[in-house]
């Protein structure tokens, strides 16, 4: 099917937005690629973006992505420092999930880490406590309280941004929170 497109030229964004118009590769490869091309590219009438040009594209889309994550980050600290609306570190964010501050999670997800969670109200706790700081109940061990953070703040509606390889996210301790107040 496609063809290897090997100028450097290529690699960036332009280079994709060029090679969308040749003909050629197009018409070899369409019904391998109908699958897997989604609806992104096309519109109807045009041809469809080579196999190679769209994963550069969708590369392209996913490094602005990456750095805009990362620009939110470093604010995030900044703010966080300032004693501001923001959680830096697994403790401060599940006290804030807790409490219903928190408002998005920035968080790595190579990052995993034991704990305890309430059989009562469902808080997430680390310290190595017998009843839940919050209401009294049963602590249940949980191998991954992290994992189920994450879950949480995704059903409770929060965004939760995954910082892939973040060496930054992990100075502050895997884990972030954007609050509300
Ligand atoms: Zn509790």
């Amino acid at each position: 099917m496609g063809r290897r497109v090997l100028e450097p030229a290529a690699r960036d964004a332009r280079g994709a937005r060029r090679h969308r118009g040749e003909p050629g590769a197009v018409s070899l490869s369409i019904a391998s690629r109908a699958g897997r091309q989604g609806r992104g590219a096309g519109q109807p009438g045009h041809e469809c973006l080579p196999t190679e040009a769209w994963e550069r594209a969708f590369e392209v889309a996913q490094e602005a992505q990456r750095r805009a994550e990362d620009e939110q980050l470093e604010q995030v600290i900044t703010v966080a420092h300032k004693g501001g609306a923001a959680a830096l570190g697994l403790a401060d964010t599940l006290a804030a999930l807790q409490q219903g501050r928190a408002y998005q999670l920035l968080v790595a997800p190579e990052f995993h880490t034991p704990g305890r969670q309430c059989a009562n109200c469902g808080a997430f706790v680390l310290d190595d406590l017998t009843s839940c700081p919050y209401c009294n109940g049963k602590l249940v061990v949980s191998t991954d309280v992290v994992n189920l953070a994450v879950h949480r703040a995704i059903d409770a509606g929060l965004k939760v941004s995954a910082l892939d390889r973040s060496p930054r996210l992990g100075e502050v301790g895997g884990i972030a929170a954007v609050l509300r107040y």
